[in-house]
This record gives C-alpha cells, sequence and structure tokens, in this order.
C-alpha cells in the first residue's frame, strides 16, 4: 500500500542572544510560519508538516511520535529509514546521536529493537550491523579504519550493497553502543578539524534484522520457513547550507563540490519523486552514492521519516526557508513498503543455519549464556569468513577487469598499427604514382580522424546520458562546481531539478593526438612527405607502446595467477585453522589434566615439606639442650680436676708431714729406746 514519507521539523533552541528585529519563526501545532515581528504573518511561507517540534521538545518525544513506528515496523520486516536533514549546527547530529540525559534516536532505536524482539517469542532473530560514512563521496567503514573507499555493488541476491563493509552480529543494545563509540572514536582519528569533517560527510548506521518462525511444537531449528529481512538506515546527512557560506578554497572547496553534489542528487532525487508519474521515470539514484546507497528507503520499498532540524536565529532564515521547501517537497514522495520474506541463501540466517544448528547439538546440556556466546562467536567468525571472500572476490573481479581493459586496449593499438601501416603503404604507393592532384578532400580526410570512428567511439566524448548505465555513479565535470552554486540550491529548493543529463562529460583519457598541421594538410608534395615521416614516428611510437603493454600484460597475467594461488592458500589455511582450533581444544583439555594432577602432586609434597622442617625444629631443639648438658658436665669435669689438683697437693703435703712426724715419733722412739737401755 502505497504512503507517505512522514516528515517533522525540528526546531533548536536559539544560541543568540539578541532578540529578532525583523522576522520570527512561530509554531502552531504542525505549522511553522515566518512572521513579522509584530504579528502579522508573511504570506507564502507558511508550511505544514507531520509534526513540528519547537525547541522545548525532547529526543524521547521526537522518537516515540515520528521514529518509532518505522523502528517496530523493522522488527516486522519491513525496510525503514530515518534520515536528519538540515543546515550544519542545526541540531541533526544531537537528535540522532543525543546528550547523555537525552539519548539520540539512534540508541532510543537500539534498545527498542532489542526490547521489542525480546516479546516476540515464536521467531528466532538475528541482528547484524554497520556503520559507514560517505565523505567526498567515497565510502569509509566506520567500524574497520583499514576498509576505505568501499564500492557498491548490485545483485540479485543481495539488492544494492557495500562491498567488504564490516558487519557484526549483535545480541544485546549494549554491544551495539559499544560498537558506535568505536565508530565515533574511528571517525575522530587523525582529523584536526572534526566540525568541518561531520558537516562535510554523511554518516549512515544500518541494522539488519532477519527473523525466522520457530517451530516451536518441535524444537526444530531446521525448519524451512521464509526468512523476514529488513534493512534498517539511521542517516545524519551533512550540513545543506549554501556552498557561498562554506566558502575558502583549497581543500574545502573540493569537499563543498562533493557534498554539494551528493545533497543536490538527493535534491534531485526528491524532486522528482515528488513531481509526481510524470516524470519518475528516470530517477538519478546512480548519480551519487548516497543516493544509490539509499535507494529503497526513497520513493520505494521502505518506511521512511525525514527530520528537518532548523536553526531558528534570524541570520538563518534563508537556509531555514531552503530547508523547509525541501521538507515540503519530501512530503508528497510516496513509499511502498511491503515486508521482505525470501526463502534463499541471501538471508545470512539461512546461510548459517546448518552450522549453528551443528553447534548446537554438540552444546547440548552446556549453560544457555554459554550456548549463546558459542553461537555469536561462531556467526562472526563466519560473517568475517564470508566478508573475507567477498574482498578477495572483489580483488579478482577489478583484476579480471583491469585485465580486460588492457587486453582491448592492445586490440585497439593493433587496429591503430594495422591502418596506420596500411595508411602508410597507400601514401607510398601514392607517392610513387605521384598522383596527389587527385581527389586530395578524402585523402586529407583520412589524415585527420584515421580510423578511430570505427575502433573506440567511447574513447573521447561520451555524453552523460550514456552514463546513467554504468554501475555506480557518474562521475561529475569540474565545470559542474560552478553550476551548484547557491542560485542553483534554491533553485533546487524550490522544486527545480539539476539537469545533469544536459551535460557532456569528457573523462580523463589520454589520447595521442596528431600535430596541428595535420588538421588543415596543404596537400603539396613536401607537406605529404612530411606527413609520411610524422605517421612513420607515430607508427614507431605506437609499436613501442604496444611492446610495452604486452609486457604488463604479461606481468598481469602473473599477478592474476598468483591472487588464485593466494586465494586457494587462505582457503586451505582457514580449513587448517579450523582443524587445529579443533585439535588444540583437545590439547588443552590434555594439558589441563595433567596440569591438575601435577597440582595434587605439588600439594602432598607441600604437606611432607611443612612435616620435615617441623621434626628439624624439633631435633635442632633437641640437640642444643644436649649441647647444654654437655657443656655443663666439662664444666663439672674441669671443677673435679681442679678439686683433685687441689687435694693431691694437700694430700702430698700432709705425706711430707706425716712422713716428718714419723720421723720424728721415729727418733723420739729412737731416743727413748736408747734411754731405756740406758736405764736397763
Ligand atoms: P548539526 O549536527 O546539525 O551540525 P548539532 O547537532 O551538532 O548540529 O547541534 C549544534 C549544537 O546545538 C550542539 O551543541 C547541540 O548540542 C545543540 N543542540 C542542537 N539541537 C538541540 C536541542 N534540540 N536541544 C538542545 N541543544 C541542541
Ligand atoms: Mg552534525
Amino acid at each position: 500500500m502505497a504512503e507517505k514519507i512522514c516528515v517533522a521539523v525540528r526546531v533548536r533552541p536559539s544560541i543568540s542572544e539578541e532578540s529578532p528585529s525583523g522576522t520570527f519563526w512561530k509554531i502552531e501545532d504542525n505549522r511553522i510560519s515566518l512572521h513579522k515581528l509584530h504579528g502579522t504573518p508573511i504570506s507564502g511561507l507558511s508550511y505544514a508538516f507531520d509534526h513540528v517540534f519547537d525547541e522545548s521538545c525532547s529526543n524521547s518525544k521526537v522518537y516515540e511520535l515520528l521514529t518509532k513506528d518505522v523502528i517496530h515496523a523493522a522488527v516486522d520486516g519491513f525496510n525503514g529509514t530515518a534520515f536528519a536533514y538540515g543546515q550544519t549546527s542545526s541540531g541533526k547530529t544531537y537528535t540522532m546521536n543525543g546528550s547523555l540525559n537525552d539519548p539520540g534516536i539512534i540508541h532510543r532505536a537500539v534498545n527498542d529493537v532489542f526490547q521489542k524482539i525480546q516479546m516476540i517469542s515464536d521467531r528466532e532473530f538475528l541482528i547484524r550491523v554497520s556503520y559507514m560514512e560517505i565523505y567526498n563521496e567515497e565510502i569509509n567503514d566506520l567500524f574497520a579504519v583499514e576498509n576505505q573507499k568501499l564500492p557498491i555493488h548490485e545483485s540479485l541476491e543481495r539488492g544494492i550493497f557495500v562491498a567488504g563493509l564490516r558487519e557484526e552480529i549483535v545480541n544485546n543494545a549494549e554491544q551495539v553502543i559499544k560498537l558506535l563509540e568505536s565508530g565515533e572514536v574511528n571517525r575522530h582519528f587523525g582529523e584536526t578539524n572534526m566540525n568541518a569533517r561531520s558537516s562535510r560527510s554523511h554518516t549512515i548506521f544500518r541494522m539488519v534484522i532477519e527473523s525466522k518462525g520457530i517451530d516451536t511444537g518441535s524444537g526444530d531449528y531446521s525448519s524451512s520457513d521464509a526468512i523476514r529481512v529488513s534493512i534498517l538506515n539511521l542517516v545524519d546527512l551533512a550540513g545543506s547550507e549554501r556552498i557561498a557560506k562554506t566558502g575558502a578554497g583549497g581543500v574545502r572547496l573540493k569537499e563543498g563540490k562533493y557534498i554539494n553534489k551528493s545533497l543536490m542528487v538527493l535534491g534531485n532525487v526528491i524532486n522528482k519523486l515528488s513531481n509526481g508519474a510524470k516524470q519518475r521515470a528516470h530517477i538519478p539514484y546512480r548519480d551519487s552514492k548516497l543516493t544509490r546507497i539509499l535507494q529503497t528507503a526513497l520513493g520505494g520499498n521502505a518506511k521512511t521519516s525525514i527530520i528537518c532540524t532548523v536553526a531558528p536565529e534570524e541570520v538563518h532564515v534563508e537556509e531555514t526557508k531552503g530547508t523547509l521547501q525541501f521538507a515540503s517537497r519530501a512530503k508528497r514522495i510516496t513509499n511502498c513498503a511491503q515486508v521482505n520474506e525470501i526463502l534463499t541463501d541471501a538471508a545470512l540466517l539461512k546461510r548459517q543455519q546448518l552450522e549453528i544448528e551443528d553447534l548446537r547439538r554438540k552444546l547440548q546440556g552446556s549453560r544457555s549464556e554459554v550456548l549463546e556466546q558459542e553461537i555469536l562467536k561462531l556467526r562472526n567468525d563466519m560473517l568475517k569468513y564470508e566478508l573475507e571472500r567477498e574482498k578477495l572476490e572483489m580483488e579478482l573481479e577489478e583484476e579480471r577487469r583491469s585485465h580486460k581493459e588492457r587486453e582491448q586496449r592492445i586490440r585497439d593499438q593493433q587496429l591503430k598499427i594495422e591502418n596506420l601501416s596500411s595508411l602508410v603503404s597507400d601514401g607510398d604507393r601514392s607517392s610513387s604514382q605521384d598522383s596527389m592532384k587527385e581527389s586530395p578532400k578524402d585523402e586529407c580526410n583520412d589524415f585527420k580522424t584515421p580510423c578511430f570512428k570505427e575502433t573506440s567511439n567511447n574513447a573521447f566524448v561520451a555524453k552523460r546520458s550514456n552514463y546513467s548505465e554504468l554501475p555506480d555513479f557518474s562521475p561529475l565535470p569540474d565545470s559542474f562546481s560552478n553550476v551548484a552554486d547557491e542560485d542553483t540550491w534554491f533553485k533546487m529548493n524550490k522544486g527545480y531539478i539539476a539537469d545533469l543529463d544536459s551535460l557532456q562529460t569528457t573523462p580523463a583519457r589520454k589520447v595521442q593526438s596528431f600535430p596541428p598541421q595535420d588538421i588543415t594538410p596543404d596537400c603539396s608534395n613536401d607537406n605529404y612527405k612530411l606527413e609520411l615521416q610524422n605517421l612513420k614516428t607515430q607508427l614507431e611510437l605506437v609499436i613501442k607502446e604496444k611492446v610495452e603493454l604486452q609486457r604488463k600484460h604479461e606481468e598481469e597475467v602473473q599477478i592474476n595467477s598468483r591472487l588464485m594461488g593466494e586465494i586457494c592458500e587462505l582457503k586451505q589455511e582457514l580449513d587448517l585453522s579450523n582443524n587445529s582450533s579443533e585439535s588444540s581444544k583437545q590439547r588443552y583439555g590434555n594439558l589441563e589434566t595433567e596440569f591438575q594432577k601435577l597440582k595434587e602432586e605439588r600439594d602432598s609434597l607441600l604437606q611432607t615439606v611443612s612435616e620435615s622442617s617441623k621434626n628439624i625444629t624439633f631435633l635442632t631443639d633437641q640437640k642444643e639442650n644436649i649441647l647444654k648438658d654437655l657443656n655443663c658436665e666439662v664444666q663439672r669435669r674441669k671443677d673435679l680436676e681442679v678439686e683433685i689438683k687441689q687435694f693431691s697437693v694437700a694430700f702430698a703435703s700432709r705425706q711430707r708431714s706425716l712422713a716428718s712426724i714419723h720421723g720424728e715419733f721415729k727418733s723420739k722412739i729412737e731416743k727413748l729406746r736408747a734411754e731405756n737401755l740406758v736405764r736397763y
């Protein structure tokens, strides 16, 4: 069912101290109008939208009234997109990212999606997110700094997609918020003037929501139900102000031109879509990366809301008018959203189904958090592998393409050489026959543009309209920056469609040109010889070029086969690493048991050691006691020895005194005997 894009305007709080001197914007319900200072509205400058939010309105209210439905529909399988459009500093980033106290649409959407899917018990969900920036018409991956200048591809299965963009599978809102923070860090990385960059770049946060009914009866995950796939884009656009304001030359001008290009093409797309069926035949989605990526969101299969942010200050009144005019155009667009149900391998849920079932079986009986963790890990590993393969295929494709181009160039050169050779031999013939006077005009024409018409029709000038058949976008000529001035910008706000098709572009291809005299040849004999000389020199040059090209071609063939080899090796490595992860798991198990044993042994050794040390202490104590006893004994012996000595001395002196007494006695006895003898 066709439905209109939902458009709202949000006026940010004023940051100027000055009170208005001439006009001010008045908000009444869903209408915003420019009024003269003392009341009367200015005619033609009153606009009505689905919602008009004044400066006191919170992000929470904006989300509830404008975006919530789109987010809920995305969970149910409808594509959804929410844009923030407006001049720099009007509040786009505030609306999308919010502040600490009042989170923006992105945070609210992420939380809401996870809350909602938790309440749906009969479906299994798989959610992946990516975050990209379009800066200077180049797509950079904000989740992986190394992924720069990514190409847009289109396939029957996947539709339009950014090839090589990192996607992360996520289980809860916190994971997404963390990823977004890291994305912001990547964006700031190496940036000296972040404000200048953010006002010139578009960021797209994307969630892909896949879901499939669970056969609750049998708990069987392999039921082949259709899978719903919806893409949700949350887009913070570059500042929509006039280039004249962003000013200055050098890099800034170049950036300005690209900004202008992206937003101009967005403006063109919106203007054409809003013009109704009559002009809808060709919508120039392919003219910019932004419109190409968001093609389904604009006039296609998506529910879309646009929030146009404006600044209330008087100095910005012209920009605000421009934004409101843009918003009015957008309001006329109708989309036709439907639930996307698919049965093919385009759904990641389907592609990963077998491996996940396998893992579930293996981990049967594990705790549910463990199971969830393992599944998330496996899913992300598989997705990374797919992305890696996609990148390699891209490189290979690129290689094949340049190879073909080179071959074509060699063929062109060969044709040229042949043509030149035949011209030279014709010339030789005609000069030997001296038939220059006959039909000089035809001959001269041949020299003017020899055979280029047949060989490479597109080599010089291509009409822009041819480019609409090219895959990505049409390169704009340098002169385009001159037409993209503020007049055009304002005309576009009023619905004017810049006529890109009327422009001629000249691809930067260097073609060897003939000297100027070739163009208006004088058919005299001398000149003719000169021509011949020139042609021969040209021929030599071309032959040299051909040899060089052939050499390069051979080199490329070698590189090509090396790349193929590398791809094979990578695939083998992947297989090997899968195997080795299995065996390392086993080794890990073995090591763990060994470790356990060793731990036990160590514990018993520790026990023994502590007992031994107790014994040692005991023995040491004993030894000390014995030593003490021994010392006492020694001392006692010494004392005894001293005593013995003293005794011996005393004994000897006693002996001596006894001996002397004995002597005395003996002599007394002798004396007595003698006396007795005398008496008797
Ligand atoms: P843009 O992304 O459009 O360049 P910003 O979102 O960075 O603009 O807003 C510019 C400034 O105005 C910031 O400091 C922001 O915090 C503030 N601002 C914008 N809108 C609001 C709002 N509705 N309420 C409070 N502050 C706001
Ligand atoms: Mg911003």
